[in-house]
């Protein structure tokens, strides 16, 4: 198998992750960048991500436009991952989503969404919240253009994620296993967070050593971030889409 379609296997396996953990349902989605080319991606046709097969998989450029015309209809926040690839060249891998948890911190000014569990650790130290309505007043929330996109993109900055006022989040990440990781844990962050707050008392976050000790001498293809990834692929019904990662794990 060649490394492209491997990718894209990946990019499916991500897609149903998402959709067996509840981080996506009808709406939402994940991108990839192309391997060979890094001013195009990888993105599923206008699908919901529990229905995404290898053939559903269409390339887009960082305009958020199709490479081939006369191809299927396209998402229509596309544009998230096109200015996000544009501005972060080290980042591989996004997704847009709109996990019900995360969305209280999105609205309420004064409580910010931290890291609190040690698997929330990869979402960072700061989660910006974008508003779309700062810059371009009443719309109907959604994504629709790249001027939009980028100026979310400038929100996010060098962040791992930013949250969106009313309507979801989007994540960053230099792998399509972390950014599937950290979308699938950045709820339940937000959920135990939430749950904290209720029980009232100070909340004590991870501290900036905390968060970096446990990203020290990170890999996405170490024997633990596998684990993972092929815990979530069968639980998600499609262990048989796994590629070997005995090629990617370093060797002993
Ligand atoms: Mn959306």
């Amino acid at each position: 198998m060649t490394d492209l379609n491997a990718l894209i296997q990946d990019l499916v396996i991500a897609n149903r992750i998402l959709a067996r953990e509840e981080v996506v349902d009808a709406y939402g989605h994940v991108s990839v960048r192309h391997p060979d080319n890094p001013h195009h991606f990888l993105i599923a046709r206008s699908l919901a991500p529990e229905l995404v097969g290898p053939e559903d998989i269409v390339e887009l450029d960082l305009d958020g436009q199709p490479v081939r015309h006369e191809g299927p209809s396209l998402y229509l926040e596309r544009f998230i991952h096109a200015a996000i690839f544009a501005a972060r060249p080290e980042v591989m891998a996004v997704v847009h989503a709109h996990a019900e948890d995360t969305l209280p911190f999105g609205i309420v000014e004064r409580t910010k969404l931290r890291p609190v569990i040690h698997s929330g650790s990869f979402i960072g130290s700061e989660v910006p919240v974008w508003d779309i309505a700062d810059k371009f007043g009443d719309t109907n929330l959604l994504v629709t253009n790249m001027a939009q996109a980028e100026d979310l993109a400038d929100c996010l900055g060098g962040n791992n994620v930013a949250l969106m006022r009313g309507h979801g989040f989007a994540a960053a990440a230099r792998s399509l296993i972390e950014v599937v990781r950290l979308s699938v844990y950045l709820p339940r962050n937000a959920r135990a967070l939430m749950r904290a707050l209720q029980l009232g008392g100070e909340i004590k976050c991870l501290s900036q050593g905390e968060i970096e000790a446990r990203n020290r001498g990170y890999s996405p293809y170490s024997v633990e971030t596998w684990r993972t990834w092929e815990y979530w692929a069968n639980k998600a019904g499609c262990s048989h889409l796994l590629t070997r990662p005995d090629d990617r794990l370093p060797k002993p």
